[in-house]
């Protein structure tokens, strides 16, 4: 009950969001830096027309490096049936899927409507189940606790979307705070009834940090029995396509909570520190952010990994 799984996002959410292109050789040094930590699941990109996304362009490069790290899950996200293709050509473990509760999310993100996501969901389930079972595909719903095109998402839409994408064969399905809209009494709320609907495949909470709930929101996870968390260094993220959403969980932060509290992440907070020093290396003119990292541990403080 008390281990919990830190997927850092980092490399993918953090690093879609800002306008700094980080160099293909520093990402895979970050990487590297994060798994010497004792992170084990990574997204180290996404699989989008470089048009839209060149901070993404060198993701099947990065999937090489990171297949090299032994015990190491290598995620990427992937918005539909091409990207999906390029994401297990590269080789990845396990594909996300981004898929949004708001309609008007989903037309902005992906220029589909939610019905038309499914289908495609179902497309790239069948595509994998024919040419390389072994893939995982999770899918997160997306603005799961609000939008900030639409407003308020009703929860019934949420939890029905969840249920479809595991009706068509996704392996998990987790909820997204793509825009740092929820609170920990909507968390709690929301991750039952997907425990209730859909059991051991409910998937990891992905959770923002954007109005300063992040940390509340994932112990109110927690409390619900998640235990698959996703959160990104130095709180880099947001989504290019939602006006306004900023700021992932900051893993430093999380990691250090959790360890705190006696869960165990597997994950060596000192090394998890001198992890920023790459990507800050790697990103010399933007702002990275960790209360804990500022702060330092405190007196006396036991490290478990
Ligand atoms: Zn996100």
């Amino acid at each position: 009950m008390n281990q919990v799984l830190i997927s850092e996002v980092g490399p993918r959410d953090g690093l879609q969001s800002i306008q700094s292109i980080m160099p293909t050789a520093d990402k895979c040094r970050w990487i590297d830096a994060l798994y010497l930590a004792g992170l084990r699941e990574i997204e180290v990109g996404s699989f989008v027309p470089p048009k839209l996304l060149p901070q993404m362009a060198d993701t099947a490069t990065v999937v090489k490096h990171a297949l090299t790290l032994s015990g190491l899950t290598v995620m990427a996200l992937a918005p539909n049936l091409k990207g999906a293709e390029a994401a297990i050509l590269a080789g990845v473990h396990k594909v996300t899927i981004p898929v949004s509760a708001s309609e008007a999310h989903s037309w902005a993100n992906v220029r589909k409507t939610r019905a038309e996501m499914i289908t495609e969901v179902a497309r790239i389930v069948r595509y994998r189940n024919e040419n390389a079972p072994q893939v995982k595909i999770e899918a997160g719903v997306a603005t799961a606790f609000g939008c900030t095109i639409q407003g308020i998402v009703p929860e019934d839409e949420v939890i029905r979307l969840a249920v479809e994408l595991i009706n068509v064969g996704v392996d998990e399905s987790g909820l997204s705070d793509t825009t740092g809209y929820a609170n920990p009494a909507q968390v709690k709320r929301l991750f039952r009834r997907l425990h209730l609907e859909i059991g051991d495949k409910a998937g990891a909470a992905h959770l923002h940090n954007t109005r300063g709930l992040g940390l509340a929101n994932c112990l109110a996870a927690y409390e619900e029995g998640v235990t698959s968390f996703d959160a990104s260094m130095g709180g880099l993220g947001g989504c290019p396509f939602a006006p306004g959403a900023s700021g992932n969980v900051v893993t430093e932060d999380l990691v250090f909570m959790f360890e705190a509290m006696g869960a165990v992440t597997g994950i060596n907070l000192e090394l998890l520190f001198a992890a920023r020093k790459p990507l800050q290396l790697g990103l010399p003119v933007e702002t990275i952010y960790g209360m804990v990292p500022e702060a330092g541990l405190p007196k006396g403080f036991q490290l478990t990994s």
